[in-house]
Formats: structure tokens, C-alpha cells, sequence
């Protein structure tokens, strides 16, 4: 049996290391993951109380629709359940879209680099990714509009961007569904949105009414801290949603993340705290590394990159053994970076420390 030809060369997404891979290699106790965004201050209370409630029925299968989770939602984004459609991590969304509607004969347009889901999720359906190089680290709209044509299923957005943390401008955002409008769909991947700050938003929601060929991703993953549930969702016209409960596996969100993405929801005025300690702690980041000279590209999202030069393998390498793990910026189509995830004040001065000691090793 020979796996199918598209499949053959499709890239392998390389995941952020383990805490437990870590510890056993280095022989540490405390190891601290920087890796994958997630977020470190982890569930509310009220969130695990909901999850441990809920485990005491997982004899039962779950809610085929998630009804309590898209009814909140609805409310809460000023929308209509029929414009919801939850997912097992935004990552399966994504999956369902190009699954719908991509096909041998058509193609999608990526930022190159980007999050890596969307080239995989094309691949699979036998399309071609187009890939449109960053533009000063931000999403080149322009360039990606132009590479659009008649066989073009989906445009992917990311914003703000993976790996960069760059956001998109409102006018950039306008253009895009303005010139796509009646063609290929804009999916605009928002994983990270509650991190953006109020000048940069762009309140994508509003958009929706007018622009039937717009689909909004988030998720649970990143400000919820419920990685390791797996719930995402996406926003978009009746039409789609259709289309994409016509392929959802039936019980795709299993219950305790719908239980615990509810009570988050319940809970969601404490996530502005976090979003503060995150930005606070993003500009100690950019100006301890200013003090240093040491280059960062500003991010919008609870993550930044910073530019590590040739040494950057032996920096890596060098954290590793001080217990942390970080992104290595050639697994995500930036060289001579390292990705970063801005975890809880003491934990990032720890980082910072050992960082810029290690940094200067290499690069004096
Ligand atoms: N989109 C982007 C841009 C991401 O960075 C991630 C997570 N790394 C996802 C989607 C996937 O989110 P989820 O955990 O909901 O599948």
C-alpha cells in the first residue's frame, strides 16, 4: 500500500519539546517551556471545578452541537449560533475548511513563513500552497492578493502573525476583502486576538454581515489556557457553517472542553488581568534586549521573536541545559531567530537572565 502522492512530501509540523523530554535529557528538576504560547498562568479555578464536574460523566457521549458553548459564544459575539462552528482546536477547523472546499485542480495563499496547519490541511486535499514571503517580517497583502486567482479556495490570514506576532492594519485587512469579495475565501486566523492592543485591533466581527467569503478562527488554546482540551472555533456565513457540519465528525469536541471553554467563558473578566501582565512584561522583555542591543521584532501576541544570529543552535542548546525551552526559528522558517513565549514575571527573569549572559557568549 503506497501512501497517497500528495501526501508524500507534505512537511512535518515539529511541536515544541516537552517538559518531561527536557528534564530527563538535562537531568533538571525545573524545566520551563517558552515554546508553543500557551499560557502559563493556566486554567481559572472555576475552569478545573467545571472539567472535574464533568468527568464524572464521560460515560456519556458529548453534545454533538456543543449547544451551551455556541449559544454563549453567539451572545457574546453578537452572532448567530448558525454562525459558529466549534472544533477540536482551531487546527481542525482550519482542516475542515480546506477539506470542503480545496481540491486537486486549486490552490491556497499562505505567508511564507506562516503557522503551518494551513500547508498541511492544502496538501491533504491534493492542493497547491502558494506561499508569499513576509514583507519586513509582516504579512506581504499586497503580494498575496495578487497571487490569487480563479483557483484559489483560500487566502489565510494570520493575525496577529505565527511566528512573527505582526499584526494586520485595518486598511490592509479592508483591501484584502474588498478585492476578494465574491471569490476565494478569507480566512483570518485570530488565535491570538485578546492580546492585541485596542489601537491595533481591527474587530474583524464586524465584518462578518458584509463579507459572506470571511471566516474568523480563535480559539481556547492561548488566553483560556486550555491547550490540552482542544477547542477552537470559527465565525462565518450560515452557508459555510453548513458546509463544514457536513463533514465534522459528530463528536469532534469531546465534553470536558466544552464544559471548561463554557466556564472560561463565565470567568473571561479575569483574562484581562493576564493580558496586562503579558504586555507589561513583553516591554520589561524589549528593553531589557534594548539595553543589550539585542534585536526583537515587536509582536502583538504573548509570544516575540528575537534575532540569535549564526550561533543559534548552541544558544538553544545552552538554554536547554538551564531549563528552557524555546522555539528554534529554523523549524519555523526563520533562521537566526528564536520564538519566545512570555511566561509568569519571575520565570521571565529568569530567562532574560541566563538569555543575555548566553547571548553575549556567542555573539562578542
Ligand atoms: N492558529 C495559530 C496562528 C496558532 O499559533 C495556533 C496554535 N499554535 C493555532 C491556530 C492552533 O490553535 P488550536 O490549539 O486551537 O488548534
Amino acid at each position: 500500500m503506497e501512501i497517497r502522492k500528495c501526501l508524500q512530501d507534505i512537511p512535518e509540523y515539529i511541536p515544541g519539546r516537552t517538559l518531561e523530554e527536557i528534564k530527563k535529557k538535562y537531568g533538571l528538576r525545573e524545566v520551563y517551556k517558552l515554546a508553543s504560547n500557551e499560557n502559563m498562568e493556566g486554567p481559572h479555578k472555576a475552569v478545573v471545578d467545571a472539567i472535574c464536574r464533568e468527568a464524572a460523566k464521560v460515560n456519556y457521549y458529548p453534545d454533538a452541537n456543543c449547544t451551551l458553548l455556541r449559544e454563549k459564544l453567539a451572545q457574546l459575539l453578537n452572532t448567530d449560533e448558525d454562525n459558529l462552528i466549534i472544533g477540536n482546536g482551531t487546527d481542525q477547523v482550519i482542516e475542515m475548511l480546506c477539506d470542503c472546499y480545496v481540491e486537486n485542480s486549486s490552490n491556497v495563499v499562505v505567508a511564507d513563513p506562516t503557522f503551518l496547519i494551513y500547508e498541511k490541511a492544502a496538501l491533504k486535499c491534493g492542493g497547491e500552497v502558494r506561499k508569499i514571503p513576509l514583507s519586513q517580517f509582516r504579512q506581504d497583502i499586497k503580494n498575496m492578493v495578487s497571487a490569487v486567482d480563479s483557483h484559489t479556495k483560500i487566502l489565510f490570514l494570520t493575525s496577529p502573525h505565527n511566528p512573527t506576532g505582526t499584526a494586520i492594519s485595518q486598511k490592509d485587512f479592508e483591501y484584502v476583502l474588498e478585492r476578494l469579495q465574491g471569490q476565494a475565501l478569507v480566512v483570518l486566523d485570530e488565535a491570538y486576538v485578546e492580546y492585541v492592543s485596542p489601537e491595533a485591533d481591527v474587530n474583524s466581527l464586524s465584518y462578518l454581515n458584509k463579507f459572506s467569503n470571511l471566516v474568523i478562527l480563535r480559539t481556547f488554546s492561548k488566553i483560556f489556557a486550555l491547550a490540552g482540551l482542544r477547542v477552537g472555533y470559527g465565525a462565518a456565513d450560515k452557508r459555510i457553517i453548513k458546509d463544514l457540519n457536513r463533514i465534522r465528525l459528530p463528536f469532534n469536541v469531546n465534553s470536558l472542553a466544552q464544559a471548561a471553554a463554557l466556564a472560561a467563558l463565565n470567568h473571561r473578566q479575569e483574562i484581562e488581568s493576564s493580558v496586562k501582565q503579558i504586555q507589561q512584561e513583553k516591554k520589561k522583555f524589549y528593553s531589557r534586549l534594548d539595553e543589550h542591543n539585542i534585536r526583537y521584532i515587536d509582536s502583538q501576541a504573548n509570544f516575540f521573536i528575537i534575532e540569535t544570529g549564526k550561533y543559534t543552535n548552541q544558544i538553544i542548546e545552552e538554554l536547554l541545559r538551564q531549563g528552557f525551552i524555546v522555539r528554534p526559528g529554523c523549524n519555523l522558517g526563520i533562521d537566526g531567530f528564536i520564538r519566545v513565549t512570555i511566561s509568569l514575571p519571575p520565570i521571565n527573569d529568569k530567562f532574560l537572565e541566563n538569555f543575555i549572559k548566553i547571548y553575549h557568549q556567542y555573539n562578542n
